[in-house]
């Protein structure tokens, strides 16, 4: 038998995309990165411009010359202000969401279809974090010194419902989840989640085709809520069971190791960190915006205010986020390749998502942009964990 080369088998996994395809995935990439700054940038103009108008406070006052609630003023404010500033940054998002992901042939859905899910998630978003906001207003008003304490428990809080309730109401809306069809994809997930103390009984196929070609799947939910969901992109490329084994093992890491409420927890901790830092910038940062109608912290017309600071802190503090998100990504794999034992299968797959995500960035890009490890890396362990465990056949 010939001596398995693991940098060989990675370089020929990598090869299976002509050169012409990596540079386009590079350029993606890359522009990718750009994107967060402007996004920022257009994020924090828009914010000005909503500040400076003075709707949120005329509003304010409109309420409270009604006699409102406080707790009512802050949800009215703060759901029109997230739908207001969803209007106005609408032209950046079809740039950005849309025509850049059609540019590179990374979705074939229309317009339309963009445009109206847009508006869907849209109004769900301005409902469920308007009910965040009214309760971080309620915290700022309660406990003005140490309200920035308390919002980590509402974030756990908030995120901890919305992935319990994600699966049950919220993805049924945008995609059709159908009971994965029997055959032998069904028995291989279903056998694979049995043997892993995984919710067998729950194993769907969705449209994800609709939305991108990524080839996809993941593990959602909570508690009861908990189920496994195959993109239709895996059964439409021709998948072979070894590659669907090392995707789904990959997915079903996730949930064994309980990643998501990892995750959760981590970002509870940063909001404290961000809502602290927020505590302290919100007056200074107000008078740099001109924000002349705003009364301070406790007042939802600030709302804008809060997003400027919060967006160059959520700038700032990406590497640590992707960092967490990638450490947990590595973590998947090698639970899929340690139960499931598809090298193969895994590269295959990986090869696929190189499009949407360049396979050699510099190590420090790596680190600061990539919330998934490089493919490159990835094939590159699964050869070497191939090297090491050679399949007796
Ligand atoms: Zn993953």
């Amino acid at each position: 038998m010939a001596l398995f080369d693991p940098a060989a088998a990675t370089a020929a996994y990598l090869a299976q995309l002509p050169p012409e395809a990596h540079a386009k995935a590079t350029a993606y990439t890359q522009g990718g990165h750009w994107l967060l700054l402007w996004g920022f940038v257009v994020s924090a103009l828009v914010s000005v411009l909503i500040v400076r108008w003075g709707v949120l406070a005329a509003l304010r006052r409109r309420l409270e010359r009604r006699k409102s609630r406080p707790v009512l003023v802050s949800l009215v404010v703060g759901v029109v202000y997230l739908l207001v500033d969803s209007v106005l940054s609408l032209p950046w998002s079809i740039y950005a969401d849309w025509w850049r992901q059609k540019q590179y042939g990374l979705t074939s859905q229309a317009f339309a279809g963009w445009l109206g899910e847009q508006a869907i998630s849209t109004a769900i978003g301005a409902v469920l974090f308007g009910l965040f906001l009214t309760a971080l207003y309620a915290l700022i008003r309660k406990a003005p010194r140490s309200w920035w304490l308390w919002s980590g428990g509402l974030t756990a809080v908030f995120i901890t419902v919305m992935m319990v309730l994600a699966p049950i109401y919220i993805e049924p809306i945008f995609n059709r989840y159908t009971p994965a069809p029997a055959g032998p994809v069904r028995d291989q997930v279903v056998a694979m989640a049995r043997a892993n103390g995984i919710p067998a009984d729950k194993i769907f196929v969705y449209d994800g085709s609709k939305q991108s070609n990524a080839y996809t799947a993941n593990v959602s939910g909570l508690f009861g809520s908990a189920r496994v969901a195959m993109s239709d992109t895996m059964f439409k490329q021709g998948a072979d069971l070894a590659e669907v084994r090392g995707v789904v093992g990959h997915e079903m890491g996730h949930y064994a190791h309980h990643h998501a409420l990892w995750i959760a927890g981590v970002m509870s901790l940063l909001a404290i960190v961000a809502f602290f830092l927020v505590d302290r910038l919100f007056a200074p940062v107000a008078a740099l915006m001109g924000a002349e109608t705003v009364r301070g912290l406790a007042d939802p017309a600030g709302l804008p205010v809060l997003a400027v600071i919060l967006g160059v802190l959520g700038l700032l503090g990406q590497p640590v986020t992707n960092s967490l998100i990638r450490i947990a990504e590595s973590d998947a794999d090698h639970y899929s390749l340690a139960h499931f034992n598809e090298p193969d299968g895994l590269s295959k797959a990986l090869v696929k998502t190189i499009e949407y995500r360049a396979a050699t960035p510099g190590k420090l890009e790596e680190i600061l942009f990539y919330d998934h490890p490089a493919v490159g890396n990835r094939i590159r362990r699964a050869m070497d964990w191939k090297a090491a465990h050679p399949k007796a056949d």
